[in-house]
């Protein structure tokens, strides 16, 4: 299966063997545990997650399911599902450091998990120092004995500036540090951060994973069994872990992910390229755009750019409330990696967490409105922008 593209392995997802015969789709494992007819099979199964299926929040087979098919996307050695985005990142974060460690962060961060640091820091002794995404030798300065974890997202949430994981996950090998990184919005498609030296990948398996805005899940894939079994166990522990019917509508989504892929980020090009030249528009964030800052580290590291950008406009705030009131097609909701065009305001709602300074520091504005693209028609959603910046169709 390993020499397969992506596009053939997230169709052919392994089944079970059923007296002869195999399902096309894979079963949903309804169950929260399982009986055994032999007491050492079902002692080994509670202690790895690898082992005989045992209680539902250690192990279920439509879980496994899923797991495998991300950490075979991925190129990891194994995956953990979990409930959401933020239980996989807090369960490797929880169950990785311990009070007093350190960890060094990139800036540009998701605002859930800039809320889950600061939270370490405050109430667990975690020390943070955060560094900028694209800069190895500002991540050797900042090692210190206590130095444990190094934390990127490929594609930033929301202005996408572009980690140099080459680089950052080099630096971090060089200190003993453990990399994880946050490959939600590039997909297993555009970039697998292992590849690279990453040695944790999680996502938001809510977006692109699943595409179709029904359900909240996460997951984690590890390049080494022994971090996976650590995150399992804490996993378990915490009760993190996914449930059956949550994997499987992963597990379909991820039958279409290349595809909705190739669209997401072609309709992004061609909405990001119109409103760069539109007159109310200041600066358009995209990485697929050599006037972005990581533009030429984005055309080395990823095939394509992605399916979400974000735009400010000349007037700020007022502005940004009303195009998003004016819009018809693209819907003004939270989210992003579902097939539909979804706007909204990252400083009072995804970046809330931020002080005014943060969000400064983010380049985060007040007339700044993010937009996960969707997979309809492009001149369809051009024509919807347009009208509400006021100005029709060019
Ligand atoms: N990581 C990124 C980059 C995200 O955008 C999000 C949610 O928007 C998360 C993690 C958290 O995922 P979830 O909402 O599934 O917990």
């Amino acid at each position: 299966m390993s020499s397969l593209h992506p596009e053939t392995r997230a169709v052919h997802l392994p089944r079970p063997d059923l007296n002869g015969s195999t399902p096309i789709s894979p079963p949903i494992y309804q169950t929260s545990g399982f009986s055994f007819d032999d007491p050492e099979v079902f002692a080994d199964g509670m202690s790895r997650p690898d082992g005989a299926f045992t209680y539902g929040r250690h192990s279920n087979p439509t879980v496994r399911a899923m797991e495998d098919a991300v950490a075979g996307l991925e190129g990891g050695a194994g995956a953990v599902a979990t409930g959401s985005g933020m239980g996989a990142i807090s369960s490797v974060l929880l169950g990785l450091l311990k009070p007093g460690d350190h960890v060094i962060a990139q800036r540009a961060l998701y605002g859930g998990t800039a809320q889950l640091l600061a939270d370490l820091a405050a109430r667990f002794a975690v020390e943070i120092t955060y560094v900028p995404e694209d800069d190895p030798a500002a991540v050797l300065a900042a090692v210190r004995p206590a130095s444990r974890l190094l934390y990127l997202e490929t594609i930033a949430n929301p202005m996408t500036q572009v980690a140099d994981l080459p680089g950052m996950c080099g630096a971090a090998r060089e200190a003993g540090l453990v990399t994880v990184v946050d490959n939600t919005f590039a997909s297993p498609v555009l970039c697998r951060p292992i590849e690279h030296g990453a040695d944790v990948v999680v996502h938001s398996a809510t977006k692109y994973l699943s595409g179709h805005s029904d359900v909240l899940a996460g997951v984690a894939v590890f390049a080494s069994a022994e971090l996976h079994r650590r995150v399992w166990s804490y996993a378990v522990e915490v009760g993190a872990t996914a449930d059956p019917f949550a994997a499987w509508l992963v597990l379909r989504g991820i039958q279409t992910l290349p595809l909705r892929m190739a669209r997401h980020c072609a309709n992004t090009r061609a909405l990001a390229t119109r409103l760069a030249g539109h007159p109310a528009v200041t600066a358009v964030h995209w990485p697929g755009l050599p006037s972005h800052p990581s533009y030429d580290l984005a055309a080395k590291l990823l095939p394509d750019f992605g399916g979400v950008f974000s735009f400010d406009l000349t007037v700020g705030r007022e502005a940004g409330e009303a195009f998003m009131r004016a819009v018809r097609l693209a819907r003004l909701a939270p989210s992003l990696g579902g097939v539909e065009t979804l706007v909204m305001h990252p400083a009072t709602t995804s970046h809330r967490s931020l002080g005014p300074a943060e969000l400064a520091a983010a380049g985060i504005g007040q007339g700044t409105v993010r937009v996960a693209v969707g997979i309809e028609h492009p001149d369809d959603l051009w024509a919807d922008f347009a009208q509400a910046l006021g100005g029709g169709a060019a």
